[in-house]
């Protein structure tokens, strides 16, 4: 035991003496030489050569791969058993390699490295979906689209109104789309929510008291549903949209149906 506190000790002197070395390495590998050595064979054996990716652009992908792999080795392991490791996992990996790839291009993806990105990076594509969309519109690409929608639900800032150029549900209260950018007026949402069909409905089944508060008030909260402004939640997606006449209309009839106008 008292050797072993010694050498405990001379240990603590030495990192102290030297503190950027850190600790002993039991073998030594030249991280950089050894990625680049096994770059090309990276690149074949993961396709990246057909999304035009170079070993060079990804050189420190690798790196980082090949350090971890080193630290977790008792002995210095070989380029070919590093390659196994890395093509274990390749999705990891591809998924580095979307997001340099994003990096890299950003407007200027081909198809197939835009697909490669919406494949194995979700979460990446789902929050630059605004950009890809752009680019996948440009290939005509209807279902890189779609499965954007669905990443651009779960990563993306999904609002509760739907764009009814981009399909998209990233309309904000400004009535602006934060995909396609389109700037909307009134009269596109009344129509893609359907306002009368929706005033219908409501005016069949609220109670007097909240068709009288519409009536008044002369408008409607629109989130996810159409609201009388006490019944609307405070915070959060809200668009007031003021009733015309044809609108109003409805709600009127209502009353009136009920004797209570
Ligand atoms: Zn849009």
């Amino acid at each position: 035991m008292p050797q072993r506190k010694r050498k405990k000790e001379k240990d603590k002197k030495d990192k102290a003496k030297r503190p950027k070395k850190g600790r002993k390495k039991r073998f030594k590998l030249d991280v950089e030489a050894v990625s680049k050595e096994i770059g090309e064979e990276i690149v074949r054996r993961l396709g990246l050569d057909l999304i035009e990716i170079t070993a060079n652009d990804i050189l420190d992908i690798i790196e980082n791969i090949v350090s971890e792999i080193a630290e977790n080795r008792v002995t210095k392991p070989s380029n070919k058993s590093i390659i196994k490791r890395i093509l274990a996992s390749k999705d990891n990996f591809r998924k580095a390699v979307a997001v340099r790839l994003f990096e890299l291009k950003q407007e200027n993806l081909t198809l197939e490295q835009l697909e490669f990105i919406v494949s194995y990076a979700p979460e990446l594509a789902g929050k630059a979906t605004p950009v890809l969309y752009k680019i996948a519109k440009k290939y005509n690409a209807e279902y890189v689209i779609s499965s954007l929608q669905t990443l651009w639900n779960k990563y993306g800032k999904r609002t509760p109104l739907r764009c009814p150029r981009c399909g998209f549900y990233s309309v904000t209260p400004d009535l602006t789309c934060m995909v396609c950018g389109a700037i909307l007026d009134e009269e596109e949402i009344r129509k893609s929510i359907n306002l009368i069909e929706k005033l219908r409905e409501f005016s069949r089944h609220a109670p007097t008291p909240l068709l009288r508060e519409i009536y008044q008030a002369g408008f409607v909260i629109l989130n996810d549903e159409i609201h009388p402004p006490s019944t609307a939640p405070r915070k959060g997606f809200r668009v007031e949209l003021h009733l015309k006449p044809n609108e109003r209309v409805i709600i009127i009839n209502e009353l009136k149906a009920r004797d209570e106008l």
